[in-house]
């Protein structure tokens, strides 16, 4: 089991899989005013960036479950590294309908809300893991400027305009489902670039050491139009943040 080996290929130099800087994980880590021995649940945790820097800095425990073999491995190191690896742990599998054992104080996905089928399928899954009064984080797109034409969508990896809605119509959505936005923090453009830019200097380095592989073509044709693709679309239309919510 694992996601398109491409993904695996152009966010193989990622920590963070999403256009959050270390600065903006640190900042929302502070704003949720999290306690040591909270316990935290990420679904699509990638390489437990969060997980293992929120551990260190706050003492939380985690669980963190990613559908990439890669992403997982690496969270496991970094969970070493950090030396937090006795409060952390990564499950390699599908998160589609995860449910943790012992409720959690923050249930968060970021930047995966398609594992629930949606942001309003996301939360329903994740307030099944949450203890009373807690936390639901989802890092989701938003229209920075409605792309006025569909093609101008898909240019930004939609599908169509409606995949994503502008900001205050995001928050108003959360309170249609029943929550509070009790706190954000957005990405910005540079942290896009931090996000898109990663992945061309890794696919140019895969290209030059993977001459045979299958995927080549594919690499390359990504490598020629992502960049210009990014400056012109998703760098202007898309936004991007991580919203935490809590039940009315
Ligand atoms: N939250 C992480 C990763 C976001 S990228 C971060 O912000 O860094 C989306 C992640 O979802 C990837 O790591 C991908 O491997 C994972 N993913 C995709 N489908 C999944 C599924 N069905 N179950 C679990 N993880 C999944």
């Amino acid at each position: 089991m694992d996601i398109p080996r491409i993904f695996n290929i152009m966010e193989s130099a990622h920590r963070i899989h999403n256009p959050f800087t270390p600065e903006k994980l640190a900042t929302l880590g502070e704003a949720l005013r999290l306690k040591k021995g909270d316990r935290v649940l990420d679904l699509g945790s990638g390489s437990g960036e969060m997980l293992c820097t929120w551990a260190r800095d706050y003492g939380v425990i985690g669980t963190g479950i990613d559908m990439s073999q890669l992403f997982t491995e690496q969270a496991k190191l970094r969970a070493e590294e950090l030396c937090v690896a006795d409060q952390v742990k990564f499950i390699h599998g599908d998160a589609t309908g995860y449910v943790s054992d012992e409720k959690v104080s923050v249930a968060a996905c970021v930047g995966a809300s398609w594992i629930g089928g949606g942001v309003a399928g996301t939360i329903e899954l994740l307030a099944r893991s949450l203890r009373i009064g807690g936390i639901i984080l989802i890092g989701e797109p938003y229209w920075r400027q409605l792309p006025p034409t569909e093609n101008i969508a898909k240019e930004c990896l939609a599908h169509s305009v409606s995949d994503f809605l502008i900001l205050p119509e995001l928050l108003v959505s959360f309170g249609r489902f029943g929550y509070d936005v009790v706190e954000m923090v957005l990405a910005d453009q540079d942290g896009w670039d931090r996000y898109e830019a990663v992945k061309w200097l890794t696919m140019r380095r895969w290209l030059e050491a993977n001459p045979g592989d299958e995927l080549v073509k594919d690499v390359r044709a990504k490598l020629t139009s992502e960049p210009e693709r990014h400056v012109a679309y998703t760098r202007e239309y898309l936004g991007w943040g991580v919203f935490a919510l809590m039940l009315r």
